[in-house]
């Protein structure tokens, strides 16, 4: 395959139609890395039209769920194989760190897995229809041809979020990455090919959110569209989708609260993890995590202690190219991502919020070019529901601090969000965190901690963070038709109509 053959479709690596390229940039320092195929319209008609065929006429959906599961298995075995290449794709297409780069490379390694093993248990179930004369089963199907449209922060993951259950489940599917970071999709694309999945049930597109994510969203010809990305566009999608009533699944952004009470910083160890913990909440990846702790939620007595240190730590975070040994955090993912970054500051600080650390561009180094893209960790006080640096996602690495003197008004602003993703507590007081976690209105919570996820356990939002879920059995679910299949084993007449 020529590096220009960055679309699969029908078993074939092939350039877009049109000959039209797209280059892509390293945001450490702004030059291109290499050029992708751009594709159109033209070319995402025909992969959704191979993803039919293949799904029609070919033999994937019919194969043993115990085949499916083995060559997801071997794909998580190439994962690993290519763990190092990959995580470096992923360094110098996000920016992020190597290390954050080898997180994600396990992390879907254990998502391939994981899905492997649940389809191989997950049957379908008899039910009791109240007569031994019939047999009344309840099972699943794969849904047919899948659209996967994904985002830049988390390339790689998003897509395995997705294809690993739509594999599982059947289906045949066409995948479009971020036209910002298409790399490791394309390299993830190659695993699978590898791995043996038959022609046409895998195709690539890459190429912008319009034409070709519109495209898909509204094809005639495509079952369901998983989509994650920023509200706007999944608003886009959804709107697009429905006049051929297809399946919607969104995951979208996130204004998410990290929740500290004062008896969580009352012993020195508590206060050090807490304060640890909320810097990596907020400033993992640059912020640019759709569950980024960005609002600190935190009883009024102990801000004052806790934003100091805070501040204090988040000015001594490394940043610089994610490959470079020793740099803590990399670059934000493009000129346009650092543009908005420093339009919210700057709207904080007109709204009176005062800036604590960061809220500048540091100097270049030897590690960091100054054409690359980088902000410093920004922490704004004095933050109130009223700003649009609280209310709206910045995806940066920004985190602005509120505060509360009860529960109820801890719980009241951890909801104040149109949003509704995750949110973390941290209390000692068991009782406390499971009241608070009861009552936030948030798709995950976490207690005493921040960040981790499971691949058994469901992912997504309530409110405006999107519709539907990944991982566990909820996010195999999204890829299956659910069958009810009664068998009458003596037919008779009815005798309704007795004419
Ligand atoms: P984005 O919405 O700009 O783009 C996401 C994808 O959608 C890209 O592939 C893009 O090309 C495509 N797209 C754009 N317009 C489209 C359209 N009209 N129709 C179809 N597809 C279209 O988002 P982004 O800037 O790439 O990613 C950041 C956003 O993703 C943030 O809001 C973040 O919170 C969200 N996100 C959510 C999760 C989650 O699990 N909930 C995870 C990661 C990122």
């Amino acid at each position: 395959m020529s590096e220009l053959e960055t679309l699969h479709i029908d078993g074939a690596w092939r350039a877009a139609a049109s000959g039209a390229t797209r280059e892509v940039l390293d945001p450490a320092d702004a030059t291109t890395i290499t050029k992708v195929s751009e594709a159109d319209a033209t070319d995402t008609d025909a992969a959704v039209e191979a993803a039919r065929r293949a799904f029609d006429s070919g033999r994937w959906p019919g194969t043993p769920v115990a085949e499916r599961a083995d060559l997801l298995r071997r794909v998580a075995g190439l994962l690993q194989r290519d763990r190092e290449d990959l995580a470096l794709i992923e360094s110098r297409d996000t920016g992020k760190t190597l290390e954050e780069g080898r997180t994600d490379v396990d992390d879907v390694t254990s998502a391939f897995r994981y899905f492997a093993d649940l389809v191989a248990n997950e049957t379908g179930r008899v039910v009791d229809a109240g007569s031994s004369t019939v047999h009344s089963v309840v099972v699943h199907e794969p849904v047919g041809v899948c659209a996967l449209i994904t985002p830049w922060n988390y390339p790689l993951l998003q897509a395995s979020w997705k294809i690993a259950p739509a594999l599982a489940a059947g289906n045949t599917f066409v995948v479009k990455p971020s036209e910002i970071t298409p790399l490791s999709t394309v390299h993830l694309v190659k695993l699978l090919i590898e791995a043996g999945l038959p022609r046409g049930v895998a195709n690539l597109v890459t190429g912008a959110g319009d034409p070709v994510g519109a495209r898909l969203s509204e094809h005639p010809l495509v079952d369901l569209v998983s989509f994650t990305g920023g509200l706007a566009s999944g608003t886009k999608v959804s709107q697009a989708a429905a006049p051929t009533v297809k399946k919607v699944a969104l995951e979208l952004g996130g204004k998410n609260p990290n929740v500290v009470f004062a008896d969580a910083c009352a012993t020195e160890e508590g206060f050090d993890t807490a304060v640890d913990q909320a810097l990596n909440a907020a400033f993992i990846h640059s912020g640019q995590v759709c569950s980024a702790g960005s609002r600190l939620v935190i009883e009024e007595s102990v801000r004052d202690r806790f934003v100091t240190e805070l501040a204090r730590r988040a000015e001594k975070i490394v940043l610089g190219r994610g490959t470079e040994p020793g740099v803590e955090c990399g670059p934000l993912v493009s000129a346009e991502q650092l543009a908005k970054t420093e339009a919210y500051v700057a709207s904080a600080r007109a709204d009176g919020a005062v800036v604590r650390c960061g809220g500048f561009r540091p100097e270049p180094a030897a590690t960091r070019p100054a054409s690359g893209y980088f902000y410093a960790p920004t922490v704004l006080d004095y933050c109130h529901g009223d700003m649009r640096v609280v209310r709206e996602e910045t995806f940066g690495p920004i985190l602005t601090v509120e505060t509360f003197h009860t529960e109820e008004e801890a719980v009241a602003l951890a909801n104040d969000t149109e949003y509704g993703l995750a949110g973390a507590v941290w209390t000692p007081d068991a009782g406390r965190a499971r009241r608070v976690a009861g009552r936030l209105r948030h798709g995950t919570i976490w207690i005493n901690d921040y960040h981790p996820y499971l691949p058994q356990a469901e992912w997504g939002g309530f409110g405006k963070s999107g519709v539907g879920r990944e991982l566990g059995p909820a996010g195999l679910a999204e890829y299956r038709e659910t069958k009810h299949v009664y068998q009458n084993l003596q037919p008779r007449p009815v005798r309704w109509f007795r004419g």
